[in-house]
């Protein structure tokens, strides 16, 4: 299809600032753009009907860490990374709610609960050890101790008779911030154009060319904020990663209140709406994951439903509803890439399981980038 004069007119010419990606990070960075470029023109453009990565699918986990997560990653990145990316969730938790509102995101802080298996004794008591060292390690960036010891009240079955608690953290309305978001940019006259994908870019000396499924144009400067797929236009250390999710039919008498990582955070859960979230089991097979390709596997969605009846939900009477697949971005180091990639070209990508954490932060970092 060609392209009409009025529409190249108003749409496609005399563009400032092109996102690419309209998950959490391309949002963020479109209205950060616009606080500081009242007369800019920004164009965002989205493969998918809706946003089709991660910030439509996700669990919602308004978290920092779970305590074995902070230990584990104590072990493969320094003091200094490690409080620093605690101190980013933190901070971008509250941007978010600072941005959005707590009323539009469905902010409820319920704590978040590590759960332990009973095959992991020792790793339970590891951390429960660790817990004095770890509130000392992160007071500074909470104010107070977020790790304590909290009793199996909700009824989890073969699991260690304790959890172990971050008071802190909460859990939000996934599609409530992300309509906001959308809702937001869209009336700050930003410009949102759904299935349209970048093919290809060239950096030249006073613009940058764009090739989309649909139309060539130009731009002053771009931003790629693809995350999971951000392999397909850059040449940088990111790889997606899907992540299987499913949700139960409305529970009658649902008791099970808040965030819940099970297994290492391998799997987790939540309430919402009467009914149990249950997302996880990359583990089961990380290289069938290590894809861009949504979908659903017997393996992954069998043991979803193993775990909800054996050691989550076996008092109750439940019902699977429906399942899903996200796709996040990953790499070998948890710090997302913030950069400038060629003289007007910038990306923020590799969000990793941490992206309605930091993403509001990062939206912002990519706007003062560019
Ligand atoms: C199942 C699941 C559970 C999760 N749970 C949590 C959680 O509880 N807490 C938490 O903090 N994080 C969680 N995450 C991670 C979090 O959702 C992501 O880190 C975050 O959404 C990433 O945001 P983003 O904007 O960087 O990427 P995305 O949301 O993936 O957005 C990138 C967008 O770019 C678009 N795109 C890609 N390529 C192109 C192209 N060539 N042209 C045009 N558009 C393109 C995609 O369609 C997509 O909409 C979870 C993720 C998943 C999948």
């Amino acid at each position: 299809m060609k392209l009409s004069y009025w529409e190249y007119k108003t749409w496609l010419s005399h563009i400032d600032f092109t996102i690419v990606g309209s998950g959490i990070v391309g949002l963020n960075c479109a209205l950060q753009l616009r606080a500081k470029y009242p007369e800019a023109k920004i164009l965002v453009l989205e493969k998918g009907i809706l946003p089709q990565g991660a910030s439509t699918k996700n669990a919602g986990f308004a978290c920092f860490g779970s305590i074995s997560e902070i230990l584990s990653d104590l072990k493969t990145h320094t003091e200094e990374e490690v409080y620093e990316l605690v101190e980013k969730r933190w901070k971008g938790i509250h941007l978010l709610r600072e941005n959005l509102g707590d009323k539009e995101i469905g902010f409820k802080n319920w704590g978040g609960h590590e759960v332990f298996t009973e095959q992991q004794e020792v790793l339970f008591t590891e951390c429960l050890e660790q817990i004095a060292a770890t509130n000392s390690f992160l007071n500074p960036i909470f104010k107070g101790d977020a790790f304590k010891v909290h009793s199996n009240t909700f009824d989890f079955k073969k699991v260690q008779e304790e959890y172990i608690t971050n008071v802190f953290e909460s859990q939000i309305d996934t599609g409530k911030m992300m309509s906001q978001l959308l809702l937001r940019a869209q009336s700050s006259g930003v410009i949102l154009l759904n299935s349209i994908e970048v093919e290809h870019f060239e950096d030249l000396e006073n613009h940058v060319v764009v090739k989309t499924n649909e139309f060539e144009f130009r731009t002053k400067k771009l931003i790629i904020a693809t995350n999971g797929f951000g392999a397909a236009l850059l040449e940088e250390e990111v790889k997606p990663a899907r992540a299987q999710v499913l949700i139960t039919k409305p529970i009658k008498n649902l008791k099970i209140k808040g965030t819940f990582h099970l297994d290492e955070g391998y799997y987790y859960f939540r309430n919402i709406d009467n009914r149990i979230l249950f997302g996880g089991g990359r583990n089961l097979d990380f290289k069938a994951e290590e894809t861009s390709a949504f979908g659903e596997t017997p393996l992954v969605q069998n043991k979803l439903e193993q775990l909800l009846k054996e050691l989550i939900l076996p008092d109750y009477d439940f019902e699977i509803a429906y399942s899903w697949s996200g796709i996040m971005g990953v790499g070998p180091q948890k710090r997302p890439i913030i950069k400038q990639v060629s003289n007007r070209v910038y990306c923020g990508i590799r969000m990793g399981g941490m992206g309605i954490a930091i993403g509001s932060i990062i939206g912002k970092e990519l706007a003062d980038l560019v």
